[in-house]
């Protein structure tokens, strides 16, 4: 059996961008490599180990479908939350079992158990991804892949040859593509290049919005959050029942929340009160802080989610019913933009 239909999983290592270019050699999108992954060969199975396989929240939503569980069962599972000073966004890892080989928890005697849902990187390997961050927009520029030539894959001397591209079609990667886009459009802002920090209630925010989808839902209908931005009934209804509408929701809402970008549009009431809560603080508390983004950008919407236009426009803080577990957060996410873009021109 060939990789077209078999298992495969090494999740690659971290290779830096001297080893790139001179080790491995970029791969365009036309480029060829050798590949097969099959049960006859001796590492069947034994790269899906004591790996690091970072989540995206694609991947997650995948996943827990797949498994057939709510977003917070799969994360308190299946996860680990790695925090380190150092990283500016919330990070997911799958969590490995705790027998000595480390052995992934979705892999079985036959392969991976839930390979057509398998992660990113599984799908990827023998690929690797990276950017040159030398162009206009860093690292969301130019991008290019190379070959993770791990020592342990003897599929990498099996004579089956495939371009890139073949591979990305081969591999259905190009919705997991689509998708990381998306995320590193909040990932890569930015307000992280020039040194921007999410104080924690905003990273727990971000947090749930991108990986705990279930209760992000509950934050979105059982809040008045839809009643203070102008958002399509259609795409409303379609957020209650797919997970991937929500989670488009949830990343141009957190762009709107995090960064100020107008990816949304508050209604002209939570617009006004808005105004005129910030014109009182401001003239209580002197000078508002620094706003994000500079007067002009954010521009991408969904269907069925209005973008402001114009002068960049703040919500109301919304008003929470009792119990409502991510209102505390958002309240503070959202006054914090209020305040935040009380200070665009
Ligand atoms: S998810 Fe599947 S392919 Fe990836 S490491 Fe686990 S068993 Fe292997
Ligand atoms: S080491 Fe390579 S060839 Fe062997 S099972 Fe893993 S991906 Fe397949």
């Amino acid at each position: 059996m060939d990789n077209a239909n078999g298992q495969f999983g090494c999740a690659g290592a971290a290779v830096g961008p001297e080893k790139i270019s001179a080790d491995l050699g970029p791969l365009g999108w036309n480029d060829t490599f050798r590949f097969a992954c099959h049960r006859g060969l001796p590492c069947f199975n034994r790269c899906c180990a004591d790996v690091n396989i970072f989540l995206s929240p694609y991947d997650v939503l995948r996943i827990k479908h797949r498994l057939g569980l709510t977003s917070s069962e799969f994360l308190e599972r299946y996860v680990l939350l790695p925090v380190e000073k150092s990283m500016k966004t919330p990070v997911v890892l799958l969590k490995m079992n705790d027998d000595a080989p480390r052995t992934c928890p979705f892999l079985t005697s036959h392969g991976c158990g839930i390979y057509s849902d398998r992660p990113w990187p599984c799908r990827m390997f023998p690929l690797g991804l990276a950017a040159r961050r030398d162009t206009p927009d860093g690292w969301q520029g130019e991008r290019f892949y190379f070959l993770l030539r791990e020592e342990v894959c003897r599929g990498l001397h099996e004579p089956r040859q495939w371009t890139v591209r073949d591979w990305f079609d081969d591999q259905s990667i190009h919705d997991y593509d689509r998708w990381g886009e998306a995320f590193k459009e909040l990932t890569l802002h930015q307000f992280f290049e020039t040194g921007g920090e999410l104080p924690p209630a905003k990273l727990e925010m971000m947090f749930t919005a991108c990986y705990d989808l279930d209760k992000f839902r509950r934050f979105v209908f059982e809040s008045t959050l839809l009643q203070r931005f102008e958002v399509d009934e259609d795409f409303i209804e379609e957020m209650r029942r797919d997970d991937e509408t929500l989670l488009r929701f949830a990343l141009l809402w957190l762009r709107f929340s995090l960064f100020g970008e107008r990816t949304m549009k508050a209604r002209p009431e939570a617009v006004a009160a808005v105004r005129g809560r910030t014109q009182r603080s401001a003239a209580s508390n002197g000078p508002p802080p620094r706003a994000w983004p500079p007067a002009g950008q954010g521009k991408t919407v969904a269907p069925g989610v209005s973008a402001g236009s114009g002068a960049p426009e703040a919500p109301q803080p919304v008003a929470y019913a009792p119990g409502d577990e991510a209102g505390g957060l958002a309240r503070q996410s959202l006054d914090q933009v209020g305040a935040d873009q009380g200070g665009v021109p």
